[in-house]
């Protein structure tokens, strides 16, 4: 984006006024048209589905007239798309942070214990935590992933870069998947690097405090980003480049405010950014179209093009 000269943007808000919708700002528009700059047309007219009243079904007939037009999506995503499969958010209300469990947590919290140098100091006290709130061994695929799962069977679908760590678009069945902060279904000893799944872990913390290596006795980590740790360059490198032969980047269930993560975005060089979610994101001013509202009830009203 140009931002040599600097440019003007109008409120959105403005033309959902009963004076916008009689045509009683034209001249923005036309002053923008006329400007010739693609990025300024853009910021200019995001359809904006919860601001011009649209609701649901404009928001809806939008994104399919995007999606009927896409040949190469990416879809974005965040802990809004497993909420619908019974995983809590991390961050929103009634998600994990609002709990409170002072055994488990005592006077820290979420983010302390899955920090790196926690799991090093007190891997009892970790593994305590992350069997309890990071493990769901009995969470099914929700409409999101599924509809997802026809979309790159119909070679649509390019790629998911998502945040989560719940491993549940494999488990619907997609292949190209790449997944930022690791996934609970891995997990490798530190000594010897034998690998062990996600039912080994779950026998294993039901019976002692730290999981053991069957081979060589070794602590063995679960292959989830924790923080103060890089994200795998290959997995990033593999999103980045998705991501920048995308022509539509769908962005859901994520507010975007964890970085790296969120820095991805600025990869993307396509056409229509597409932003959905409950709540506002960073990246709601450069889409072509929000929608305030739950992935799984869109993706369950999205039909795939056929072709
Ligand atoms: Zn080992």
């Amino acid at each position: 984006m140009d931002r040599a000269h600097p440019i003007y943007i109008p409120d959105p808000g403005r033309y959902n006024t009963a004076a916008a919708q009689n045509g009683a700002f034209p001249d923005e528009k036309h002053i923008f048209e006329s400007a010739g700059n693609r990025y300024v047309k853009r910021l200019c007219a995001p359809y904006a589905a919860w601001k011009t009243g649209g609701g649901f079904l404009k928001g809806m007939d939008r994104l399919q007239e995007i999606l009927d037009k896409t040949r190469r999506l990416v879809f974005f995503g965040g802990a809004g798309v497993s909420t619908g499969s019974g995983i809590p958010d991390f961050r929103s209300a009634g998600g994990l942070f609002s709990m409170e469990d002072q055994e488990v947590f005592g006077d820290l919290t979420p983010e302390m214990i899955l920090s790196s140098s926690f799991f090093y100091l007190h891997p009892a006290r970790f593994f305590r935590f992350y069997r309890k709130y990071m493990l769901y061994p009995t969470a099914q695929p929700n409409a999101a992933h599924r509809k997802l799962f026809e979309m790159e069977k119909a070679d649509i679908l390019r790629g998911i870069v998502t945040q989560n760590i719940d491993g549940l678009h494999k488990k619907a069945g997609n292949i190209r998947v790449y997944e930022l902060h690791g996934s609970v279904h891995e997990n490798s000893c530190m000594d010897c690097g034998e690998r062990y799944g996600l039912s080994w872990m779950l026998e294993e913390l039901s019976g002692s405090d730290i999981p053991r290596c069957r081979c060589c006795g070794g602590v063995v980590k679960p292959n989830v980003v924790l923080y103060g740790e890089g994200m795998d360059k290959y997995v990033c490198m593999g999103a980045c480049r998705e991501i920048g032969n995308a022509d539509t980047l769908m962005v859901a269930g994520t507010s975007l405010m964890v970085e790296p993560a969120a820095s991805f975005l600025k990869y993307f060089r396509g056409k229509n950014l597409v932003v959905i979610n409950r709540d506002e994101t960073s990246a709601d001013s450069r889409a072509s179209l929000v929608m305030r509202e739950d992935i799984c009830e869109v993706m369950d009203n999205l039909k795939v093009p056929v072709r």
